[in-house]
């Protein structure tokens, strides 16, 4: 972070100077856009970011990436950084849905509009929402878990509190699964969300329920294939006789498909969501208003929205989706995970 605020130092004074409202911009024609990731630890944020930034510039535009790696502060202030060299709208990933109202007033105090990137800022007035239906992704996960466990001991292992998309993947997941446990078939025995999604703190939180006496698992609905990656370690020799699910399509989760000892993850096209939001942006940073398809609530208003699908991926259907998208190759997805 030293390193980025010198670098951005000697561009601030030069934005200052500039002014009136510190714009930068060599080319004034071209659409600045400044895209705050939450993370670049995290393999589908590289593939987001290559498509994102690859579209503003297809279209003419400019663009700034700056990544948090999972901390507020730092994020506010890089979006701080952005608004000060002239952006003239800003994507953003947020690393707190609720924290992160900030980031829309300080933008809106700089006539800037912001678009929520895959996860929605909530209890703010944000101007736009580009994401898949994270309630269906929710809903493909339990569904695969359920279809094979039919009855018997589900395990719950959730995204990060921060996220608005942990909390929607849930409640998607829980649209199955509650029924099923109203009528005395499954049994929810561990249900639990994990903090920065990572798949280390829910190997431990596992690996603590089972020292402590928790009943055993048929089958995991996990919220994304890093923490299914945790529980895999987890139910350690139980691999590959329980069903685990997850989200993303990262490349070590689709080997273990592969391999056996994870059952599905959802696949979400990067290219896709970059490509929209990168659209969208480009179209608000030169003045316009954007289409959009629905709208989500954020607490405070109902913020337009574009909501892409996402695809279920088992070892059956992985040539025609990520294979064919080309997401990985088949040689990728065939050494050993
Ligand atoms: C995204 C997931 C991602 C997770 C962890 C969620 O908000 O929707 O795709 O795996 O964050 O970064």
């Amino acid at each position: 972070l030293l390193v980025l605020l010198s670098a951005c130092g000697s561009q601030e004074q030069q934005a200052e100077s500039n002014h009136p409202k510190y714009k930068l911009r060599s080319d004034q024609d071209a659409v600045y856009v400044g895209f705050a990731l939450d993370t670049l630890q995290e393999q589908r944020w590289y593939r987001d970011k290559d498509a994102f930034e690859n579209k503003v510039k297809a279209l003419g535009g400019n663009v700034k990436t700056l990544a948090s790696n999972g901390d507020q502060e730092v994020q506010l202030q890089q979006v701080n950084l952005l608004i000060k060299e002239g952006v003239d709208v800003l994507v953003v990933v947020p690393v707190d849905a609720v924290a992160s109202g900030e980031i829309v007033t300080m933008a809106h105090a700089a006539g800037i509009k912001v678009v929520s990137y895959d996860r929605l800022i909530l209890n703010a007035d944000l101007d736009y929402y580009v994401s898949f239906d994270n309630h269906k992704v929710g809903q493909l996960q339990a569904q695969y878990i359920v279809d094979k466990v039919k009855s018997g001991n589900i395990a719950y292992v959730g995204g990060s509190p921060s996220d608005n998309n942990a909390k929607l993947i849930r409640e998607g997941s829980l649209d199955v699964l509650q029924p099923l446990i109203d009528n005395g078939s499954i049994k929810l025995v561990y249900d639990k969300l994990t903090d920065s999604w990572s798949g280390d703190i829910a190997a431990q939180q596992i690996k603590a329920y089972f020292n402590q006496g928790g009943e055993r698992f048929d089958g995991i609905v996990t919220g994304y294939d890093g923490l299914a990656r945790g529980a895999i370690e987890a139910i350690g020799d139980q691999a590959g006789a329980i069903p685990v699910s997850g989200q993303d399509a990262e490349l070590d989760a689709l080997q273990r498909i592969m391999k056996g000892t994870q059952t599905m993850t959802v696949y979400k096209s990067l290219t896709l969501i970059g490509e929209q939001a990168a659209s969208l942006a480009v179209e608000i940073g030169s003045g316009q208003t954007a289409e959009t398809t629905t709208t989500i609530d954020n607490g405070e208003k109902k913020v337009p929205a574009i909501l892409l699908e996402p695809v279920a991926v088992t070892k059956d259907n992985m040539e025609e989706t990520v294979i064919k998208d080309g997401h990985y190759t088949s040689e990728q997805i065939h050494q050993p995970a």
